[in-house]
């Protein structure tokens, strides 16, 4: 046995670099990638020769299993590189938890450890001029599985390709944000597929976000399937509630997505001395508490945009304004954490692994 399994990566290096075309300052969020790119095929139950080589479409049968029956699984995660040039992951473990765990879910197999990290690491270095310094730049990793079996049988695949992208992205304002509450679509359902990182639940969301955006909202507030009372994630991230001067979020379940940035978020809070409850959190609450004005704040949490305040929220055809917050808790734990993140601050919780 190896005890070098980076030496087991093979390395086709791209003849030129496509960094001097890129505008970092203008970059699309996920629209442009690096040179390179991570790849391991399994095939019938084996894993075979990771490989990294430069970023190109590739071939697949029209039959393969994930164009029919849907399964894949992703992951999104962010590097950071310091004021010495040193590169920075955030809680990569949890990353490469969750994915086994969708993988699971969708019957995929598991990728093993070394695969993931290993592959991830090097790929890192190889490509680590594209990952730019500075508060809130970083580059966003994207780890995937797709089935890649042929045959239209309604059954698991053999065969599944793991791959890793990278694409640079700077810090980005999002904007107003107003949501509406979700009375009729869902985006997870008890027993579902809701706490997997699984591509379906995106594609499940698309219509009724689109919805929501002719109605002039820009996202939605998705709420239980089965009683539309109880407030769970905000589009594609989990979200919080302040409330006075508690912050409020829904325990996670097997609807709500276990997202690294909500329970990151959850103990800087609770560190910077700030009341967290995690507990449901109804709708009719949240429309009391606009009523009475001790609703202050509300805010999305993900990787992506890492804190992502919002405006107001609409539910049953009335618009519910918030106010201005002087003292936000949304702008505190957005500082705190991608201060952390980007090696600006002291990462007191051992958070930040060196690549
Ligand atoms: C990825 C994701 C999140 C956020 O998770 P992070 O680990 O914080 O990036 C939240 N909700 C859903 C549905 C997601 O897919």
């Amino acid at each position: 046995m190896s005890t070098s399994q980076n030496q087991q990566i093979q390395i086709l290096k791209a003849a030129s670099s496509k960094i001097n075309e890129v505008d970092f300052d203008n970059v699309t969020f996920g629209s442009v990638f690096t040179d390179h790119l991570f790849e391991c095929d399994y095939i019938q139950g084996a894993w075979q020769t990771p490989t990294i080589k430069p970023y190109a479409p590739f071939l697949l049968d029209p039959s393969a299993r994930v164009f029919h029956y849907g399964q894949a699984v992703f992951e999104g995660m962010k590097a950071y590189k310091d004021t010495n040039d040193s590169i920075w992951l955030f809680r990569p473990d949890e990353n490469y938890k969750r994915f086994n765990k969708s993988a699971v879910r969708m019957a995929m197999p598991e990728v093993p450890e070394t695969i993931f990290m290993e592959g991830l690491n090097e790929l890192l270095k190889l490509d680590q001029a594209w990952i730019k310094k500075g508060l809130g730049n970083s580059l966003y990793i994207r780890p995937f599985m797709i089935a890649t079996g042929s045959g239209v049988m309604a059954s698991p695949s053999d065969n599944y390709k793991f791959m890793i992208l990278l694409s640079p992205a700077k810090a980005y304002y999002s904007g107003e944000v107003k949501v509406l509450i979700a009375e009729h679509y869902s985006r997870a359902a008890n027993g579902g597929i809701g706490a997997a990182k699984a591509a379906g639940n995106y594609a499940a969301q698309f219509y009724p976000t689109s919805l929501a955006n002719q109605a002039g909202f820009q996202q939605v507030i998705w709420t239980d399937d089965a009683t539309h009372t109880m407030l769970e994630e905000a589009g594609t991230m989990n979200v919080f509630f302040r409330i006075n001067d508690t912050l409020f979020t829904a325990p996670t379940s097997e609807r709500i997505l276990d997202g690294i940035t909500r329970k990151s978020l959850i103990e800087i809070a609770q560190k910077e001395g700030i009341a967290v409850s995690v507990r449901p959190v109804l709708v009719s609450e949240l429309v009391a508490a606009a009523k009475d004005g001790s609703l202050k704040e509300i805010f999305g949490a993900g990787t992506a945009a890492v804190v992502n305040p919002i405006a107001g929220f609409s539910y049953q055809e009335v618009y519910y304004e918030l106010p201005k917050t002087e003292n936000s808790y949304a702008s505190l734990l957005k500082e705190k954490l991608t201060n952390i993140q980007n090696k600006l601050a002291e990462d007191s919780f051992g958070w930040t692994v060196k690549v």
